[in-house]
């Protein structure tokens, strides 16, 4: 018998352990896989010498979210990378749009391709600077975020909220008529909303695509040294030294329940007894272990291709930025952005898909054997996609801007992941905020003792733990409210 169990070892479930265990409860970590991380794991996927992220690879909401940050990895061994740059997005005119975490250099390229749109950036970081706090606040608070609601209340005034709000509605090809004269602004957003399967069309694109952009101004997008799994293995370390047993190749088979309340879970024949049970894996995962139908409304983002390369050397990128940069968009324009993203709707392959593609060897001498590389990168494709032609499709756009990159490829792994594995549902409107997850946005479930507390819940994909620690401190605030006060009072009521 344990305090608690929580169901899956990703980011969001080992941040959810960590928070129930500082509090003084015993808990059970139980992962299905081998090996603990979720999609925070480094493998040699290719060959020996050469690490690779198996799945996400970039961390600016890591290093940002409070969640994250509360559990001060770096003195339990992570140790964060840079490159000289942050993000690079080479266009067909030799231009490159470059994110530094120098505003002065950021600034200077937007105006390669238009004069002012320099100042309408410094103006945006101005802003973001006054919002930050607050936005990062309502991450990691369950919905509604009333505190970071009042607090942007308090530095913007009502009409200054009104209009944030509205521009956070808008879609990044309006955001970007706005605010700036050029197409390189509006490949920065439009390259970050895709991330989640943000348009330049989709509502609530600029908004996403913005703080990404401006997490990567003010923190980069960092990476841990030795690899993403660094990132997992200092979560388990913090864990376990307060005492939380974490199982791997575990499977929970079943979550168990009586009357309306969870009694534990049931894991290669046995039963796992705990009152507080935490799912930290998708909402139709949690549905099968509950043995219900999938709620039609909860819509996955779209499948994509990951493809991982070892390489005989740096790729040789034209555009000089793009070689400065570990993460790089590839996408001519912002109409190929919507027409790749049209094609998806539709359920058709794109042709010229959108490329994320992430490099290690400016700021991370371990990924590779001396003068090598590692590369890493995904698409999103329709279900059925042909992963193999995808991934031929991916390279070939890496060989548009980096002639000779075909021919320092060593090796590649590819695979194709299921509509749902990297946000945990899609990241449009219509699943934000109240419609995410299960119970109007919150953690709770309609079984009492039972918690969302994965990506498919508030506040997304994306590795910041806010999930998890959104969960686990809704359950002990409750465990709190309905734990026996020593005057004799049960000190019940509702949370
Ligand atoms: C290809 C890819 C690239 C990405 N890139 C980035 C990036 O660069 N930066 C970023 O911030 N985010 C990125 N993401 C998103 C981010 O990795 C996820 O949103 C995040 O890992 C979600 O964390 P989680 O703990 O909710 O779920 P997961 O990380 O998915 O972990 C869930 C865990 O639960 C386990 N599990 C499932 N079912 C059971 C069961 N029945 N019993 C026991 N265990 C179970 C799984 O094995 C898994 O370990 C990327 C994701 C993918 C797939």
């Amino acid at each position: 018998m344990a305090d608690a169990v929580v169901i899956g070892a990703g980011p969001n479930g080992l941040v959810a352990a960590n928070v129930l265990a500082d509090a003084g409860l015993s808990v059970q970590v139980l992962e299905a896989e081998p090996v603990i991380g979720g999609a925070v794991r480094t493998e040699e996927l290719v060959e020996a010498g050469f690490r690779n992220d198996v799945f996400s690879a970039f961390y600016p909401l890591a290093v940002a979210s409070p969640a994250m940050r509360a559990m001060e990895l770096e003195h339990w061994g992570l140790r964060w990378c840079h490159g000289p740059l942050v993000l690079a997005h080479p266009t067909p005119d030799g231009r490159c749009v470059a994110l530094s975490r120098d505003l002065e250099e950021t600034a200077a390229s937007l105006d390669t391709y238009a004069e002012g749109d320099g100042a309408a950036w410094r103006e945006l970081m101005d802003l973001w600077r006054r919002i930050e706090p607050a936005i990062l606040r309502g991450l990691a608070t369950p919905v509604p975020p009333v505190r970071a609601g009042i607090s942007l209340l308090a530095r913007l005034g009502p009409y200054g909220l009104l209009e944030l709000a509205r521009t956070a509605l808008l879609p990044v090809r309006r955001f970007a008529e706005e605010r700036f004269d050029g197409e390189g602004a509006a490949l920065l957003i439009g390259g970050n909303a895709l991330h989640s399967d943000l348009t330049p069309e989709s509502t609530l694109g600029a908004f996403f695509g913005f703080v990404l952009a401006a997490l990567g101004q003010t923190h980069g997008y960092p990476f841990p040294e030795g690899g993403a799994g660094a990132i997992a293995a200092a979560l388990a370390r913090r864990a376990e030294a307060r005492g939380v047993r974490i199982r791997s190749a575990t499977p929970v088979e079943r979550i168990l329940v009586d009357g309306r309340r969870v009694t534990g879970v049931h894991s290669q024949g046995s039963d796992v007894r705990a009152p507080l049970v935490l799912a930290a894996v998708s909402v139709w995962e949690l549905d099968r272990l509950l043995g219900r139908e999938p709620a039609v409304s909860a819509e996955p983002d779209p499948a994509v291709v990951k493809v991982d390369w070892t390489l005989d050397g740096p790729v040789p990128w034209t555009a000089p930025d793009a070689r400065r940069a570990p993460v790089v968009h590839l996408a001519d324009s912002l109409d190929a952005l919507s027409v790749y993203a049209s094609e998806l709707s539709r359920g058709l392959e794109p042709q010229r898909p959108f490329v994320l593609f992430g490099q290690y060897a400016t700021g991370d001498p371990t990924r590779a054997p001396v003068g090598k590389e590692t590369a890493w990168a995904y698409t999103h494709v329709s279900p059925d996609a042909d992963a193999a032609a995808s991934a031929d499709r991916m390279t070939d756009e890496v060989e548009r801007r980096a002639p000779g990159f075909k021919a320092l490829v060593r090796g590649r792994h590819v695979a194709l992941l299921p509509p749902g594995r990297v946000n945990g549902g899609t990241s449009q409107l219509h699943n934000q905020f109240v419609f995410r997850g299960t119970r109007w946005g919150r953690p709770r479930t309609d079984v009492r003792g039972l918690y969302l507390s994965s990506s498919s819940a508030h506040p997304g994909g994306g590795v910041h733990g806010a999930a998890g620690w959104n969960a686990a401190r809704s359950a002990l605030r409750v465990r709190r409210l309905s734990t026996p006060r020593r005057d004799g009072g049960n000190g019940r009521s509702r949370a």
